[in-house]
């Protein structure tokens, strides 16, 4: 006999859980092909600390998730170390307003005057995505965010740019990266949007204490009854009035009917799924979505001295294979207890991640190592534990021409099968995620209630 449900929810990350949440009173069932739900917020708890490969920064506490952190007791700590440093041509500077990074860094005449230009571009692109969101009467969610994709939504950020000098180009390139895109292929609304929010909000996230992880597993925790692991979907098919999802899990293949469906696992996965049952205009429109590969090397130390990275949060390391380079324990480790080691994470994304397709896992450890003793020669010898993963879809970034498709990807398919994660929405991050899910099961809703009704 054929399972029946009014809702399934493909995916169980942050995106799928918030909806089924949301749509807790029509008894939804999520299918999560892992062994765990959380997608890509996954850490390893060590005692306060915690090895990350995935999102760390949290949103403040008036959001949807900052509200479920609240509700699950979890502990978030405003992050305190400084955010805008670049480590480049073997100098570190740290500290700074942005717009004196031109004169402060090891840069050549040329390559001073072509960053100080673009960084008056980019200044120039922020004022516009800020008037973009700047509400107005009669504004929903939906129509800022076109606004906000919209300014500059048709230009990549080389483009807008310009031509740039070699040692600029590198910079702009490695904040790219930051985002999952490169120069060539991310917007300039994409990142305007970045810069906006790590320069002018005055809110530079939080982290949370034990790891991110520790949320998805609570939020895993409270819908438990409703969600099935080590469960694939491989086929979601429409039928007369509702959705057919097939599924290979620990017992077998199986089909779930159902009233409605919320796809929230990655988009490029989803037109596989429904194969010739995809409208032509949703398929155009899954095929604008972008989602940048990022390879992730989580490094705990055990040092108990000192070290020069104490104080940072965040480094732009454009001479490294990776590109970022983060301090995660700094706020965690305000407790007042002796220095038990450090919580370090190296990524690269975009074409940085590309670049190390050929290599083996335990080749990529090495480079990012390797790189990381040249940057900080004080981690040789201190490395305690390592955890590298290579995400093939880490973040998404808007192409040009991506804000076009918002609406047809906001609509989903056929008053049905609604689309949720990340990459539905103006920003990769967590908090865009869950307002997805919360959105597509606003649209659940109003189809299961129109269908009683009827
Ligand atoms: C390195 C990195 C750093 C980040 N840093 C931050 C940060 O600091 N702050 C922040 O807010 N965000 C950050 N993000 C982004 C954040 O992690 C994501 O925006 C968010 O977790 C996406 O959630 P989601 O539910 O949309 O998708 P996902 O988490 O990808 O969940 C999708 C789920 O679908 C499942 N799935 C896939 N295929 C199938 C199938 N066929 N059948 C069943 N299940 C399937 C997957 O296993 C997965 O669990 C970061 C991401 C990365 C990779």
């Amino acid at each position: 006999m054929i399972e029946e449900r009014d809702v399934v929810i493909v995916g169980g990350g942050i995106a799928g859980m918030t909806a089924a949440r949301e749509l807790r009173d029509r008894d939804p069932l999520i299918l999560e092909a892992s062994d765990r739900v959380g997608g890509r917020i996954w850490s390893k708890q060590r005692g306060d600390l915690a090895l990350s490969v995935g999102a760390h920064m949290f949103p403040p506490p008036d959001s949807i998730v900052g509200r479920q952190v609240d509700e699950f007791g979890l502990e978030v700590l405003p992050i305190t170390g400084s955010m805008l440093n670049i480590a480049m041509n073997d100098r570190i500077v740290v500290g700074t307003r942005p717009e004196t990074f031109p004169f402060k860094l090891a840069l050549s005449l040329r390559g001073r005057v072509s960053f100080a230009r673009a960084g008056l571009k980019v200044r120039k692109a922020v004022a516009e995505h800020e008037a973009a969101v700047a509400h107005r009467p009669g504004d929903t969610d939906a129509t800022i965010r076109l606004r906000s994709m919209e300014a500059g939504g048709d230009v990549s950020f080389g483009d807008y740019l310009g031509s740039l000098n070699p040692e600029a180009q590198r910079i702009f390139q490695a904040l790219c990266n930051r985002s999952s895109g490169d120069l060539d292929s991310i917007t300039q609304a994409s990142m305007a949007t970045l810069f906006a929010h790590v320069w002018d909000s005055g809110d530079l996230g939080r982290n949370m204490r034990g790891g991110s992880g520790l949320l998805p597993e609570a939020l895993g925790r409270d819908l438990a009854a409703h969600i099935r692991l080590h469960t694939t979907v491989t086929r979601v098919s429409l039928t007369g009035t509702g959705v057919d999802i097939e599924y290979t899990g620990p017992d077998g293949a199986g089909t779930v009917r159902a009233r409605t469906a919320i796809l929230a696992l990655p988009a490029p996965f989803i037109p596989a799924l429904l194969g010739t049952a995809l409208p032509g205009e949703t398929a155009a429109a899954l095929d604008r979505v972008t989602i940048g590969p990022t390879t992730v090397l989580s490094v705990l130390t055990d040092e108990t001295d000192p070290m020069p990275w104490d104080d940072i949060y965040s480094l732009l390391t454009p001479d490294c294979r990776f590109n970022m380079f983060f301090n995660h324990s700094n706020a965690l480790h305000a407790t007042g207890a002796p220095k038990q080691g450090s919580l370090l994470m190296v990524y690269g994304g975009g074409g940085r991640a590309r670049a190390l397709a050929g290599m083996s896992e335990a080749e990529m450890e090495r480079a990012f190592l390797d790189d990381l003793y040249r940057l900080y020669p004080q981690t040789r010898g201190h490395i305690a534990e390592t955890w590298l993963m290579p995400w093939q879809y880490a973040v998404p970034h808007a192409t040009p021409g991506r804000w076009r498709v918002q609406e047809t990807l906001e609509r989903g398919i056929a008053d049905r099968v609604f689309l949720a994660g990340d990459w539905v929405g103006e920003f990769g991050a967590m908090e865009t995620a869950a307002s997805t899910g919360v959105d597509a099961a606003a649209s659940v809703t109003r189809v299961l209630d129109a269908g009683a009704g009827s």
